[in-house]
């Protein structure tokens, strides 16, 4: 054997994704990213992709979980966790004590929440304070244009949504930066203290009502939220109103290979789940789609994935066959749905080059998380990574390797730890990205396709 011949068939050679692309891929790969950029439109909280994915999923014949109903292969079950968080389920025609393929991502994101008592007054302009949620570089959020969305439970206890920003006929909200002819002082400091959380103050307005009194510019604005919402001050402590960036989702690049939007991660994968769910038929394995909150703080609380609410559903469709929920997830499999950092020259010092996930070259495979030390990591075995390989592998499912970043450069993590301490075999896979957590994310066409034939094959392994 030559040399060449060896390394042919000994050797990895990753190709980038076009050189492999059909004519009839490509189509498919347009059209479900445009449906996906329509999705990202619509949904930029956890709340509005909970609603957004229980009417598609109303839409195509899945119902409401109820405890003691009957459970056959080929139903179609969903459970809304209180508005944030969502499960749906295929029923397969194999039995729950078989176990049951799950895709898990998450729909919430880094933002600026308002503070329970968020309006003031100062120098006769009107500000929300915010504290915010998840991971920010908080100086990527000063100068761009703001949306409020969000829910608010009023003192007579309806509810009601708002959402402001994201029409072209509404005013957007802005955080102030300093300017540079007078930031000798603020060129000095660190990134982390450039802007400092008490900074992200978001304007609101700046008239004050006419006639006499004090903090005239905050009461114009309380009025005006009371003449458009009915809302009352103390009605913020009831609220979840936060802060996004304003706008659509938008084609990236001359020859529009990537998509720009808030978000990715990680409604890139979790609308990659949704659609592969509405398109399995009957799996021979129960499929679980799960679309978990509060990821980006530790999978804490009621509607993470930490919470007991999986147990809760999981509970109700083995009851239902009359299985064991331990058995059911002994033998289940749960594809970690999360995204990726996609290699960036421009960083390059940062990643292990060989070790990377980059742009355009398929869903990137996580055997690890984590940081120093792989801590926090649910660390996949040889056999989990076997299986999703091969899995993808026979679906034509293009896949690379992934790691987050250098070794002892970062890290993070995901819901897979907390699907592993179920006793579910997990591993971790999704879209790479570049600008993770920034206001404008990007993701490539390729690989968000790339994870939606990822998902199904998941489905039906
Ligand atoms: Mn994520
Ligand atoms: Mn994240």
């Amino acid at each position: 054997m030559t040399n060449e011949e060896l390394k042919n068939s000994l050797l990895m050679a990753p190709k980038n994704g076009y050189t492999t692309l059909t004519a009839d891929q490509r189509a498919e790969m347009e059209a479900y990213c445009k449906r996906y950029m329509a999705f990202m439109d619509a949904c930029k909280t956890e709340r509005e992709a909970t609603t957004w994915a229980a009417a598609e999923a109303e839409k195509r014949g899945f119902v409401p979980a109820v405890p003691g109903m009957e459970i056959k292969p080929g139903d179609k079950i969903y459970m809304n966790n209180r508005g944030k968080a969502i499960i749906l389920a295929v029923i397969g025609t194999e039995p729950l004590s078989a176990g049951s393929n799950i895709c898990a991502a998450h729909v919430d994101s880094p933002r600026a929440d308002l503070k329970p008592n968020p309006l003031y007054e100062d120098s006769e302009i009107a500000y929300f304070k915010t504290h915010y949620y998840g991971g920010i570089k908080k100086y990527q959020w000063v100068t761009v244009p703001l949306a409020l969305h969000g829910v608010v439970y009023r003192k007579d206890g309806s509810v009601i949504t708002v959402t402001v920003g994201e029409d072209d006929s509404d005013p957007v909200l802005m955080i102030s930066d300093l300017l540079i002819h007078l930031s000798g002082d603020q060129m000095q400091k660190t990134a982390s203290q450039v802007i400092t959380g008490e900074q992200l103050n978001v304007i609101l307005g700046t008239e004050p009502l006419a006639g006499e009194g004090s903090d005239l510019v905050k009461l114009h604005i309380m009025k005006l939220l009371n003449e458009k919402y009915g809302l009352i001050e103390s009605d913020f402590l009831s609220a979840e109103l936060t802060i996004v960036p304003a706008g659509k989702a938008r084609e990236v690049g001359l020859d529009r290979s990537l998509i720009g939007a808030y978000g990715h991660d990680d409604r890139v994968c979790a609308y990659a789940e949704l659609e592969a769910l509405w398109s399995i038929g009957t799996p021979a394995k129960t499929a679980v789609c799960i679309l978990a909150d509060k990821e980006e703080i530790g999978s804490v609380g009621i509607s993470g994935m930490q919470s007991e609410a999986f147990e809760y559903f999981m509970g109700i469709l083995c009851d239902g066959q009359g299985v064991n929920l331990y058995e059911c997830f002994a033998n289940s499999f749960c594809l970690s749905a999360d995204v990726s950092n996609a290699f960036d020259p421009n960083f390059a010092e940062t990643c292990d080059r060989r070790n990377n996930s980059k742009l355009n070259y398929g869903v990137a495979i996580f055997k690890y998380t984590g940081s120093r030390g792989k801590g926090g990591a649910s660390d996949a075995s040889a056999e989990a990574m076997g299986h999703i390989r091969t899995t993808f592998d026979n679906a034509g499912v293009l896949w690379q390797i992934g790691t987050l970043g250098k070794v002892d450069q970062g890290g993070g993590g995901t819901v897979a730890a907390y699907m592993a301490n179920r006793n579910i075999v997990t591993v971790d896979a999704g879209v790479p990205v570049l600008s993770m957590h920034a206001p404008m994310e990007l993701v490539s066409k390729l690989d968000c396709y790339h994870t939606l034939l990822a998902c199904k094959a998941i489905y039906l392994a």
